[in-house]
């Protein structure tokens, strides 16, 4: 069978995403291969696909034992064969599965590197056929990456102690060079196929809170989302706890998970929320690597990470099923703070301390960046060809009123000064409100003359205000233990009346409410697949996913034929649960007299809503220009012109030859060729202001896509 076929037949896709294709081909072609997309690009497929295809068995090395069953649960119900050693099994288990393995019965095995060491695994290795060894969140290896392991270190010793080496394929999330390098020299992989794919991840919502309560934000963001899994990542175990507690508080379940927990509880926890028993869980970052649910539909930082890749493979953790799903930080100053707490608290060198700041202040800036954030991420991660606008970002989806809040902060500003930048947020807060707290008292701070000087707000919201100050630079926290206001130098010119303030208000509902058709028949179908779940036991995503469920309340299929035409449905699925499903399908149609008004043809992955490329692909396809286009979907001409090369990428046709007139590209080009076309902005400074971005990118996708 060809890999397309086994995408079908087994996983039930009709089509591979961005380089799964080209990483699966090189592969079975025996060649080392280095695959860098997000999470959720699809990485697992890339060497489960070439394992069924090629001969003997391949070793699956990933980091974390707690994933493992799952994994091979989940082939399982594929109908692939594939099992796990770890310390988990009893001696007795990891024998008869030695045993089986040399009898050829998997077509997988995972294994923790710490097993890499085991002569009796070294030498079972040298008895059966290992066509290739595939290395799952291959920045493990590097030191320089946020989840370095020790053990990762063992991979090529091992490698080189095969008889025969097999294929090596190492697999990451993580874009950064120095960790490709340490990657690609650490594995001693040869001359490996590299692919890297875009990084963006059109499912999730990002969206970005400062100053705000965040207590209160969560509870009323949770409330919206009933049956609704997700993850909320804090900073400290005593946060996590706290955060826990506060939402039990007020009716809502959570699960808790963080490094001071005893293993057994963590798995417990852990087990708790792949089989949504409790639909939130509340942790450290200790959780999640790996997490392969696919249904959490909303990762919310309480606190930030300490740098921008942390947070968007933890972000990424959301909308694996390709639903849509939010990305939500919570900003506030204080965590910055003990963040930079936590970098000086760690001796090291100097170099290496600056590198850290700057990471932190990438993600810092992109909290209180008032453009794109889908942009911001992707620029991050090398992307130099990105949207302007995504609109599925809370910036590009904010229509608020800037209000003029001059007054409050001037009072603030000079309260702050009057207390000689010596107290901390709480306490200006309680000076300002004129309370009658005993701190506030014994420090004679009831005499000054900004006591009591704003009373028509909350103690809190004063706390917030000043909160929003620090984070619009116009106070700033000491980076201490307890951090003590200060007035900065932007605040002289407030004070002056020279600079005024402004705040957004005006909150939308920014949740954003999605829709199921038949939602009583969804309901119905997830109790099918809880009861599947339980008896199977194995979590309820891994028996289909909610887009699967959804798809087919969409469609009402009620024959096989119309059902494996379901994103999600293969063969081996459609065998052991297809007719369950039918049934209480057909029931609900007989019931209600539901009909669909389409039939399901499996597409492209990511059906349902007709993508924003196409439309503007089909308006191109009028004849219309990249100008016009643009003005009539308020866009900028580079957003168009991103959306032909994803068309472009998508094998539909797009004519690149035209796009600008021969002078202007003999100019351009003669830039290009002056500068390199690495980095646009070289060959932009070369050229005449009236030359845009745009014009230069056309020329660039002319040489590489007409070539
Ligand atoms: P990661 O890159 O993070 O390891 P996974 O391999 O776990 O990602 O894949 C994430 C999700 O995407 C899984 O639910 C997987 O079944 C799904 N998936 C992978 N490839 C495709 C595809 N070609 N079409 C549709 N869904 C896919
Ligand atoms: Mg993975
Ligand atoms: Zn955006």
């Amino acid at each position: 069978m060809d890999p397309l076929n086994i995408l079908k037949e087994y996983f039930g896709y009709e089509s591979f995403r961005r380089g799964q294709q080209e990483l699966i081909e090189g592969i079975i072609d025996n060649k080392d291969v280095l695959g860098i997309m997000p999470t959720s690009g699809g990485k697992s497929l890339c060497y489960q696909i070439p394992s069924i295809i090629m001969d003997g068995v391949t070793i699956v090395i990933s980091p974390l034992i707690s994933l493992m069953k799952d994994q091979v649960d989940s082939l399982g119900e594929l109908g692939i064969e594939a099992t796990y050693i770890n310390s988990t099994l009893t001696v007795a288990e990891q024998r008869k599965r030695i045993a089986d393995i040399e009898n050829n019965k998997y077509k997988l095995v995972y294994v923790a590197p710490e097993r890499l060491n085991s002569m009796e695994f070294l030498s079972l290795c040298n008895r059966v056929k290992i066509p290739l060894v595939a290395i799952d969140e291959a920045h493990c290896i590097s030191q320089w990456g946020h989840d370095f392991r020790p053990s990762y270190k063992e991979i090529p010793r091992f490698i080189n102690r095969l008889n025969n080496r097999p294929v090596v394929g190492a697999f990451t999330a993580t874009a950064t060079k120095e960790i490709i390098v340490d990657i690609k020299e650490l594995l001693s992989l040869d001359n490996p196929l590299e692919i890297l794919t875009g990084f963006d991840r059109e499912n999730l919502y990002f969206h970005v809170e400062r100053s705000i309560d965040k207590k209160k934000f969560l509870i009323d963001y949770l409330k919206n989302k009933n049956d609704k899994s997700g993850i909320i990542y804090c900073s400290t175990r005593k946060e996590v706890e706290g955060v826990c507690h506060y939402l039990n508080e007020h009716g809502l379940k959570a699960g808790i998970y963080h490094g001071g927990m005893g293993s057994a509880e963590r798995q417990e926890s852990q087990e708790d929320f792949l089989y949504d028993k409790k639909l939130i869980m509340v942790a450290t970052n200790a959780f999640g690597m790996g997490i392969d649910k696919s249904n959490v539909r909303f990762v919310i930082h309480y606190n930030i990470p300490k740098n921008m890749e942390a947070y968007y493979q933890e972000a990424g953790r959301a909308g694996r099923d390709g639903e849509d799903s939010d990305c939500i930080v919570l900003f506030s100053p204080q965590d910055v703070v003990k963040q930079k707490y936590i970098i000086q608290q760690n001796q090291m060198n100097p170099d290496r301390e600056a590198l850290l700041y700057r990471n932190l202040q990438y993600l810092v800036d992109y909290c209180h960046t008032n453009e794109c954030l889908r942009k911001r991420i992707l620029e991050y991660f090398g992307e130099i060809e990105t949207i302007d606008k995504c609109g599925n970002c809370s910036n590009c989806l904010d229509d608020r009123e800037y209000e003029d809040i001059t007054i409050d902060a001037q009072k603030v500003l000079s309260c702050v000064y009057r207390m000689e930048e010596k107290y901390g947020t709480t306490l200006v807060a309680q000076v300002l409100k004129g309370s009658r707290n005993k701190k506030v008292l014994n420090f004679g701070l009831d005499k000054i003359t900004t006591y009591g000087i704003i009373k028509d707000k909350t103690e809190k919201e004063i706390k917030q205000l000043i909160l929003y100050l620090v984070a619009e630079d116009f106070l700033k926290l000491t980076e201490s233990k307890f951090p003590v206001v200060r007035l900065t130098s932007k605040s002289i010119d407030v004070l002056k009346g020279k600079e005024k303030v402004f705040r957004k208000v005006q909150k939308r509902e920014t949740v954003k409410e999605d829709i199921i058709v038949h939602e009583e028949l969804f309901n119905e179908l997830r109790e099918l697949r809880m009861e599947i779940s339980t008896k199977n036991g194995v979590p309820p995503y891994i028996v289909f996913s909610d887009s699967t469920l959804k798809d087919m309340c969409k469609y009402l299929p009620t024959t096989k034929e119309e059902m494996v035409n379901i994103k999600g449905v293969g063969n081996k699925k459609l065998e052991s649960y297809g007719d369950r499903f039918i049934l209480v399908i057909a029931d609900y149609k007989d019931r209600t007299g539901a009909e669909t008004e389409v039939k399901a043809i499996k597409s492209s992955d990511n059906s349902g809503k007709i993508k924003t490329h196409i439309i503007t692909y089909n308006m191109y396809k009028e004849g219309r220009s990249l100008e016009e286009i643009a003005n009539e979907r308020e866009v900028t001409e580079g957003t168009i012109l991103n959306h032909l090369v994803k068309c472009y990428e998508e094998d539909k046709e797009v004519d690149w030859s035209s796009m600008v007139d021969k002078d202007l590209e003999e100019r351009i080009s003669a830039a290009i060729d002056e500068v390199g076309a690495e980095y646009l902005k070289p060959i932009k400074e070369q050229l005449p202001d009236e030359i845009s971005y745009e014009d230069i990118k056309k020329v660039l996708y002319k040489r590489i896509y007409s070539s």
